[in-house]
């Protein structure tokens, strides 16, 4: 009998899949990533961005620096607000600090978070594929990477823990083509064959 039952349930459950696997998307799509400004994105900007970064992170460096400027930029760029989601940010990273800093500057800086999976991390291998990429959630405007300087990474990967306050003013206060550079793409894929 329990057999049965459960074979029945597998049935009713197949016939059931395509109705369902539809309306799931439906849902998704409004439920968890709905951009601008509505119910699911009611989070406001901290009023003191750096001490958020310390109350997160713990010590505010100048690699949480980089991350927030880069922010800054992003939003700029794509014409979007704090908090209103409309941003994907994929961050490409050896996944070990203090490259990892970079990513709650990100955070802090856009309103974008790991939980709702609009600011993700993808590991590479070297400092020299380190680099953000970004675009809006509805293609407008392109994709933008933004690649850190290698040498400005150099400087700031090898210096010490009492050093960090005063690297993390420079990084606030230096012009922003000595921080990344910028590279725009389109935002179609290759057409499959
Ligand atoms: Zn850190």
């Amino acid at each position: 009998m329990k057999q049965i039952c459960l074979l029945a349930a597998l049935l009713l459950a197949a016939s059931a899949a395509p109705a369902l696997a539809h309306e799931d998307e439906t849902n998704t799509a409004a439920v968890h990533s709905t951009p601008g400004e509505n119910l699911w994105n009611t989070g406001k900007p901290p009023a003191d961005w750096k001490a958020e970064v310390r109350r997160e992170h713990g010590h505010l460096g100048p690699w949480n620096v980089l991350g927030y400027r880069i922010a800054q930029t992003a939003m700029r760029e794509f014409k979007t607000t704090w908090g209103s989601h409309d941003l994907d940010i994929i961050y490409y990273e050896p996944m070990e600090t203090p490259y990892s800093c970079l990513a709650d500057g990100l955070s802090v800086g856009t309103g974008n978070s790991i939980g709702r999976l609009d600011l993700r991390l993808a590991e590479v291998f070297t400092s020299e594929q380190v680099c953000v990429a970004v675009r809006r959630k509805d293609g407008k405007g392109g994709i933008i990477e933004f690649h850190p300087k290698i040498e400005y990474l150099k400087i700031i990967l090898t210096q010490p823990a009492e050093k960090i306050e005063d690297l993390s003013r420079q990084c606030e206060e230096m012009p922003q083509e000595s921080l990344f550079w910028m590279k725009r793409l389109e935002n179609n894929n290759l057409e499959k064959h």
